[in-house]
């Protein structure tokens, strides 16, 4: 994996830059889609690919070792293949749903064991097993295993947990670098910094994060309960330390508005269930606000979801009839929902990315600053 630097705003430090991996380039600052289950829910990978022109999307090392189970998909040829994905995928470390889904966690500096929300299992994630389940996925970025802790945490509590975070990241990279060395490895491997909302605690794991020297970093331990505000503080505390030449992804962030607000502080890649979920609720993104279908005022409406928008869904559909497939319960309605929420955040990061190559960026994000005001 290369990353190319291509624009720097010399107001904020937004950035624009190509990613470049084994399943294609990767423009930045990239929004990815969330595949839990190797599946976006409710938009086939065709409307993924050409309706959306998603690059990149994630999927979650945790949901798809439970079930289906890596060795199988790694048996049918790993998870480009199985999901007929060719565009690249990152997965996570599995740590956060481990802490946030899974009963009966026990935690040692050897890894994590926690029962299966499924059936109650107990499994074993350690830095190294989390390594080898993401290699036999296949994905293009995987993640060292971390420990996420909920907001608040104490101080103590927190520099544990960041501690153990580093040490879980060494022992990944070793045995990453093993792998690569000895069987050859088509992955990158970051690394995340945690440190809950402490400013201390987070520049002392980055300071120890840089000895690994890896391709990419990865903000995490956000979007965890704590005020969007504190998000974007911590990330503003973290991203200039680390290497220019890399790049940074934060974890499960971002409403719409804030997309623009974590890119002016250094941010390359992100990702959230925000756009999928609130779709499959009836909460419709738009360039003017948010649009609740199920409000009686569109039950006659025969106006797009977003006149702005270019979306399939909104060439080709009135509020009026998404309204009254939302409160039929109708399976297309998730679909067309998904469909331009999506549409929207990846506009809105295509609109982004411009504005940097165009050295307009600080306008951009004036102008989405005294919008949120109005
Ligand atoms: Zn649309």
């Amino acid at each position: 994996m290369r990353f190319e630097l291509q624009a720097v705003c010399p107001d904020t430090g937004a950035r624009a830059g190509l990613l470049h991996t084994a399943h294609g380039v990767v423009e930045t600052p990239v929004f990815m889609p969330v595949g839990t289950q190797a599946t976006v829910k409710g938009v086939s990978q065709r409307d993924l690919e050409r309706d959306l022109g998603a690059q990149i999307i994630l999927a979650n090392t945790y949901h798809l070792f439970l079930r289906p189970g890596h060795e199988l998909i790694r048996k049918l040829g790993g998870l480009h293949k199985f999901m007929a994905w060719p565009r690249a995928i990152l997965t996570d470390s599995g740590g956060f749903q481990v802490f946030s889904l899974s009963d009966l966690r026990k935690i040692t500096d050897e890894g994590v064991l926690f029962r299966s929300h499924l059936d109650g299992d107990a499994h074993l994630f350690t830095p190294e097993s989390v390594v080898d389940v993401q290699l036999a996925l296949g994905s293009d970025i995987m993640m060292a295993l971390d420990e996420c802790l909920a907001y608040p945490a104490n101080h103590d509590a927190a520099n544990q947990a960041m501690l153990r975070t580093i040490r879980w990241a060494q022992a990944a990279h070793r045995h990453h670098r093993h792998v690569a060395e000895t069987i050859g490895s088509g992955s990158a491997l970051f690394p995340i910094v945690q440190g809950s909302m402490f400013a201390d605690l987070r520049r002392a794991c980055v300071a120890e994060l840089l000895v690994l020297d890896s391709p990419g970093y990865a903000i995490g331990g956000l979007s965890v309960g704590e005020p969007r505000s504190l998000s974007l503080e911590m990330t503003e505390v973290t991203a200039p330390l680390l290497p220019k030449d890399r790049p940074r992804y934060v974890m499960g962030v971002g409403m719409p508005e804030e997309l623009p607000e974590y890119v002016a502080r250094g941010v390359d890649i992100m990702d959230c269930v925000l756009p999928s979920r609130n779709a499959r609720n009836g909460c419709l993104f738009t360039s003017t606000g948010r649009v609740i279908i199920k409000h009686t005022r569109y039950k006659d409406d025969p106006a797009p979801v977003d006149p702005a928008c270019t979306c399939y869904t909104c060439l080709t559909y009135s509020r009026a009839y998404l309204r009254h497939l939302f409160q039929a319960g109708e399976i297309l309605f998730a679909m067309l929902a998904t469909l331009h929420n999506l549409h929207h955040y990846l506009d809105r990061m295509q609109q982004i990315r411009q504005s940097i190559l165009l050295g307009r960026f600080r306008a951009y994000l004036d102008g989405v600053r005294s919008a949120a005001v109005e």
